[in-house]
């Protein structure tokens, strides 16, 4: 017999998945906090329901599937990255980021990305598959945990791990309002991060969902031959496109749009593409989050030097456009995109 998990329910799924086997209505709510805030996923443990009702459930259900396969700390202390291995041996990452102002994790939505970008280590092998709204939440889960051993939390989600979350919409739209849950992570909407390489129906209909959440778009390039290089979805909707889209979010959220770039030497990082993208922004409700690129040896990308990056970021400030350059933290554990999968992935297959 194959048991129901209830981990990625809410508490109102969760109560009407148990009250076949006789648990009252409220038992709904108790079982998600055992889950989701008390990290208990052995029926066994959770001492507030009777013998009998633990019993029944161990029976019936599953309380989640997702176990740890590697770990890696930064030397700083203050990243730590994830390979969580799910029910179906597959494997994604999650990053932990500690910063003075509280923790920040970054959490995967497929395995693998069918976007193809020419810079990104998490496409390397195309898309496998989604990941469930549970599977998506263990990753957070996993991160407050390991904090809550040391006295913290999670205060933030950044959705920009591997994977394309407008391509699995519905499970990552359940996975922010489980994170909002009270009996959750209880973190606020503004703390939700959501990053897109564009794809302008899902910016659509999320703008139309109702959560003011943080909308990040991959730019990485000012001009539309550029960024077809760099991205294929560009062909599908291209920066007019991908920018008008941006505005609607902005208009319907009253939130301010991230517009990340990339900075690879030589590519897009000169100063003609710093002024034709500060064109391009300028009296947007936007600003730039400059990221110089994590190599990638795979596609001989490098990044920029530090002054060249000073230079890009002046030119947008002159532009009048808003503009960041984004603190890098834990290079030295391949915390970028599906660096750490790609590289556990490669071993495996060398020792084969
Ligand atoms: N698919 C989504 C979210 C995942 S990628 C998206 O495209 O936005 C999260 C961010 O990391 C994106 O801006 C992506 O373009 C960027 N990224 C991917 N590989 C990178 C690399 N090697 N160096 C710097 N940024 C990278």
């Amino acid at each position: 017999m194959t048991r129901t998990d209830l981990f990625g329910m809410t508490a109102g799924e969760i109560a009407a998945a148990v009250a076949p086997y006789g648990l009252e209505k409220y038992r709904g709510r108790q079982l998600a906090t055992w889950l989701y805030q008390r990290h208990v996923r052995d029926f066994a443990a959770m001492t507030d329901l009777p013998v009998k009702a633990r019993e029944v459930l161990a029976a019936h259900f599953t309380a989640g599937t997702v176990t740890v396969r590697a770990e890696q700390h930064a030397a700083d202390g203050a990243t730590s990255k994830f390979l969580l291995a799910l029910a179906d041996g597959l494997a994604v990452e999650t990053v932990l980021m500690v910063h003075d102002y509280g923790s920040s994790v970054c959490v995967s939505t497929q395995v693998g990305c069918a976007m193809g970008c020419a810079f990104c280590a998490s496409t390397l092998r195309g898309v496998e598959r989604d990941l469930t709204a549970g599977e998506i939440l263990a990753q957070a889960l996993y991160a407050d945990e390991y904090l809550r051993r040391r006295g913290a939390g999670v205060n933030s989600l950044v959705i920009m791990g591997s994977g394309e979350p407008l391509a699995n919409y519905d499970n990552v739209v359940k996975f922010i309002r489980l994170c909002h849950e009270p009996y959750c992570l209880g973190l606020s909407y503004r703390g939700v991060t959501l990053s897109t390489a564009g794809v302008v129906p899902g910016i659509d209909r999320l703008a139309a969902e109702g959560l003011p959440v943080t909308l990040a778009i991959s730019l990485h390039a000012p001009d539309d031959e550029l960024r077809t290089r760099l991205m294929p979805v560009n062909r599908t909707w291209p920066l007019a496109a991908v920018l008008a889209a941006g505005d609607r979010y902005a208009a319907a959220t009253g939130r301010r749009v991230t517009y990340e770039y990339a900075l690879i030497a030589g590519v897009n990082d000169g100063d003609a593409q710093a002024a034709a993208l500060a064109a391009l922004l300028k009296g947007r409700l936007a600003n730039v989050n400059l990221i110089p690129v994590n190599a990638v040896p795979e596609r001989g990308l490098l990044r920029p030097d530090a002054a060249r990056v000073k230079r890009f970021l002046a030119v947008l400030t002159a532009g009048r456009v808003n503009a960041t350059v984004r603190r890098e933290m834990g290079s030295d554990i391949s915390a970028a995109c599906g660096q750490l999968r790609h590289a556990v992935l490669a071993a495996e297959e060398r020792r084969e």
